[in-house]
């Protein structure tokens, strides 16, 4: 099932998150897909949300990976400096994939080889300076966000 919206702000994009977050199940693989600004970081700081985190969320650019503690944990990765997926392993993707939290994704272009297929995928595509369409597919999220 593939559910779609569009957002014309920062605010209605942290919202979809944040209803997304609401929905998904400790375990679950988030795979965000889309371009420099097109508000992946702004969707994960309401999926934090979503999922009962208190903290804001930042781009983890330099660090590959943050954490946020909620009712489920968060970790909140960024490929976009990742050598590949080697890289990937070394800091220890499976461990996280093991610790019963969600793991969201950005940058998931640069990693297609760590998904199994169960993930959630994101794909957020801008239309206008403030406008952005939001395809959200796979996974549980999709059975009652009620986006
Ligand atoms: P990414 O992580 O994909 O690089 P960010 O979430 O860091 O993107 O930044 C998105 C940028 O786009 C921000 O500057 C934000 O203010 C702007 N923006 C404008 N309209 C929207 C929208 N509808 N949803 C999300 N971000 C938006
Ligand atoms: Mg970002």
């Amino acid at each position: 099932m593939k559910q779609q919206i569009t957002t014309s702000s920062p605010e209605e994009t942290e919202a979809a998150g944040e209803a997304v977050g609401r929905a998904l199940c400790p375990g679950t693989v988030v795979a965000l897909y889309g371009d420099l600004g097109a508000g992946k970081t702004a969707f994960v700081r309401g999926l934090a949300r979503g999922l009962g985190s208190m903290d804001r969320v930042t781009s983890p650019t330099f660090t590959i990976v943050n954490e946020y503690q909620g009712d489920i944990p968060l970790f909140h990765f960024d490929m976009y400096r990742l050598g590949g997926p080697d890289e990937l392993f070394d800091i220890g993707w499976e461990d996280y994939l093991d610790r019963q939290g969600v793991c969201a994704v950005e940058w998931s272009e640069k990693v297609t080889e760590i998904f199994d297929g169960c993930e959630t995928v994101v794909r957020i595509q801008p239309l206008s300076e403030t406008d952005r369409l939001i395809t959200i597919e796979g996974g549980e999220a999709c059975a009652d966000i009620g986006l």
